[in-house]
């Protein structure tokens, strides 16, 4: 039974804050889900946002 623990059973953590998401369902479709290493690694929307904004800057300090 350890190998059949639903996706419901772990409620995803965001692998930069730590926050851990109170609503799976809610986070299955807000989060981000990565794989590193094989595995598993969630991003939090919040984190996700962040993340897009530094990868933009650095996109633009690079052209700059
Ligand atoms: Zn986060």
């Amino acid at each position: 039974m350890a190998d059949q623990a639903g996706p419901s059973e772990t409620p995803p953590v965001c692998s930069t804050c730590g926050t851990v998401a109170g609503d799976p369902a809610l986070a299955a479709i807000t989060w981000t889900r990565g794989t590193e290493n094989g595995r598993e690694v969630w991003t939090c929307d919040r984190c996700s946002r962040e993340h897009l904004r530094s990868i933009e800057g650095k996109l633009d300090s690079a052209w700059w």
